[in-house]
Parts: C-alpha cells; structure tokens; sequence
C-alpha cells in the first residue's frame, strides 16, 4: 500500500539521533522553558529569517497570540476585521473569531488556490486591521501587490505558515521589485522565507506538517519586538515575572522534548522540501489524464508541497479507485469554513454562500495525492499509472 504520510518512516530516518536528543531531555530532569526552548527558538528564527521565535503550545495558539497581542498593545480591537482566504484550514479563521475580531473571507485565485489578490481591496472597509495569508498546501501566497495594498491601507500582514515551512518567495517580477518599482515597499524580499515576509507569522508543527514534532507544537515568528514579548508572556499565563500577571493568558508553552525532536528535524527540513519538489514534479510531468487538473506551478522554489492537491469533478469515484488499488488519498478539505456548523448563523461570521463559488469548486473537486519526504519515485510512478488510466 501507498500511504498518504508514512510518519512513521519519516521519524526512522533520524531516529538515532531523536532518540538520543529525547533521552537528553528525560535525564536532565528539566521539561519545560529551558535550554531546549531557546536552542530551537534561535535556530528557528535564523532559518526564518526574522528576529524573534517564540515556542508556543500548537500553531492555533500562535495564530490567537499574535491577534491578541495587537490587541493588548491597542493596534486592533474587538470587531475589526481581519481578510482571510475563503478556502482556508479553519484554524486561521477560529483565532480570529476568537480573538472577537471578524474574518472578512476573500475568494481564492483558482490557478494558486492562494488568496486573489485582485479581490482583496474591494473587502476593506475602515475596520480592517490586517490580512491574514495562508499559505495553503506549502505554497507562498503572497505577492509584491499585497504587500503595496498592506502598506496602502495601513494594513498588518500576518501570514499562517503552519504548512510552508521552508518555502521561499519568489517575486514575479525579475527584479523581485513588485509590478509598480516607484510603490513597492517590499522590494528585495525574493529569496525570504515565508514566515519571515509580514509583520507575524504563526507555524505549526503538528506531527504531519512538513516540520513535525511528536504531539502538539507551534511558534510565531516576528521582527518585532514589542509583540515578541507580549506573545511570550500572552502563553505564559500573561506572566513575564514569576507570580506577577499583567494579562490574562494562558498556558501555551512549547515543551522541552519537542523543542529537542524540531532542533534534529530543522536541519533535514530543506532536504525533505527539496524530495517532497522532486515528486511534485515527477506527477506533474507525468500526470496526463483530461479528467485531472494539475497545479499550475510556476516556480518550484516558492512551493514545499505540503499538500499535493489536484481537482477532479468525479474526485469520490477517483479516490474509491485508488484506495481500492492501495493508494490513500485525502481531501483537503471536503467542506469550507463558512459552511461548518459552527459558523452557521453564528454572529461570528456571517457571509453570503453563493459569493465562494470558487472555494466551493475547490473543496468539492480537491483530493491529495501521497507525498512526502520518503515516498519514492517507484510508488510515485505506480499513483500516476493508475491515475492516467482512470
Ligand atoms: C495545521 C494548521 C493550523 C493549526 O496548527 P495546529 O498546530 O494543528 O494547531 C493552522 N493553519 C493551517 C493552515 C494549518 O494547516
């Protein structure tokens, strides 16, 4: 059988040196807000490339922190609005509901699946605070045009990188200096991660994310130092002093054995994005069937293939096909946030359906074909012979 995500093999491959990073940690006899946190921190946020990573309990958590930390620092408050892709995992829409602030749902460009950004300022109002980007499937989704509309309108670009981690933007123009060079205030930002591109990102290391932990883990990134602190003390239960609370937090701290596992797993992360490219390319190179829409890739740099999504109006009759030839497949994701029960007539978020016809196409016609850092070439060419024969 072809697995969609074998973990177990990812964790083999670097398993003598997980077991030893772990066993360091059970014999120290120190668990939690140690060495390990600020090893990781400061590795991570040098691979990012921002000046500050804060360790956080799971990338939900990260994306609520950065939110509520504009809050307390009296940059939003309750009931502005915050863009967000329609088409989105719902945690990048739940830390804004929770947050009491409104996501304001923006279609997807249907060739990226990322955020159109010709949509994005017909939904400001004088109430947005921020735009929230997603970088959905491992792909960057942000462009130089976002970023002139962020400055534009005086907007926080916060990004959920919780599944590109390792991705590269790359600048459609040569120069990597936006459409218009007079405007762009984010000239020279080809060749930065995402994660380190707006003013916060949230990332995730949910064991099946391209950087995983062994349970829950989360970080957000910042250049900012102000919010850094208040985040860090947001997840300490609001404390930065022993016994003294300035906020209500929470406890939302990344643990010493996590942050152990992710300092082995971060220097191999380049390397398993690099493998996760080289089966992305093999399918869309081979994959040639008219009832398959592949991702249109423009540059292979800008995208760590979290997700390898392809649309298929038959997709339930594709995936019984390939499960059935052992090939497991998943969809990410069979219904859309603004159609979940929990935002049904809810006052938290109130959107018009028939306006996401394209998110709608997405969710009802994506499936997720098996990829991962060690998925070889051989199973990738057994999915695209059954596919191309379907
Ligand atoms: C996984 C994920 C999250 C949440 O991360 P957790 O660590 O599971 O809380 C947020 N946004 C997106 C897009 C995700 O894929």
């Amino acid at each position: 059988m072809i697995k969609f995500l074998d973990l177990q093999k990812i964790t083999a491959q670097y398993s003598d040196e997980i077991h030893a990073a772990v066993d360091r940690i059970v014999d120290s006899g120190w668990y939690l807000q140690g060495e390990e946190n600020k090893k990781f921190e400061e590795e991570y946020s040098k691979f990012i490339g921002t000046k500050y990573c804060i360790g956080v309990a799971n990338g939900l958590d990260a994306l609520i922190w950065i939110l509520r930390a504009y809050i307390e620092l009296g940059i939003m408050k309750e009931g502005d609005e915050v863009i967000v892709p329609a088409n989105t995992y719902i945690a990048s829409i739940l830390a804004i509901t929770e947050n009491n602030l409104v996501p304001v749902l923006v279609e997807p460009d249907i060739n990226t699946f990322q955020i159109d950004e010709n949509k994005i300022e017909e939904a400001i109002t004088p109430k947005t605070k921020a735009i929230m980007i997603v970088h959905l499937y491992g792909r960057c989704a942000y462009t130089d045009n976002i970023g002139v509309i962020c400055k534009k309108h005086n907007l926080k670009l916060i990004e959920d990188n919780a599944q590109a981690q390792g991705c590269v933007y790359t600048p459609q123009s040569p120069k990597g200096e936006g459409d218009n060079k007079s405007v762009s205030p984010f000239r020279g930002l080809g060749g930065k991660r995402t994660g380190s591109i707006g003013d916060a990102a949230g990332h995730s290391f949910y064991p099946g994310k391209n950087l995983g932990a062994f349970g829950d883990a989360g970080a957000v990134t910042t250049d900012n130092e102000e919010l850094a602190n208040t985040i860090r003390t947001l997840a300490n239960y609001g404390s930065s002093k022993k016994y003294v609370f300035k906020y209500t937090g929470r406890n939302s701290r990344l643990d010493e054995i996590q942050a152990a596992v992710l300092s082995v797993k971060l220097k191999y992360l380049d390397k398993d994005n690099a493998h996760r490219k080289e089966i992305a390319k093999y399918y869309i190179e081979n994959i040639k069937n008219p009832k398959i829409i592949l991702p249109k890739i423009v540059d292979y740099n800008s995208h760590v293939f979290h997700i390898f999504p392809i649309l298929c109006e038959q997709r339930e009759k594709l995936q019984n096909y390939l499960t059935e030839n052992g090939v497991q497949t998943l969809i990410h994701y069979p219904i859309p946030p603004h159609k979940q029960e929990c935002y049904l007539n809810s006052e938290k978020l109130k959107v018009k359906s028939e306006k996401f016809v394209i998110t709608e196409r997405i969710h009802n016609e994506e499936l997720s074909l098996p990829i991962s850092p060690v998925m070889s070439i051989e199973e990738a060419k057994v999915v695209v012979e059954l596919i191309n024969k379907f």
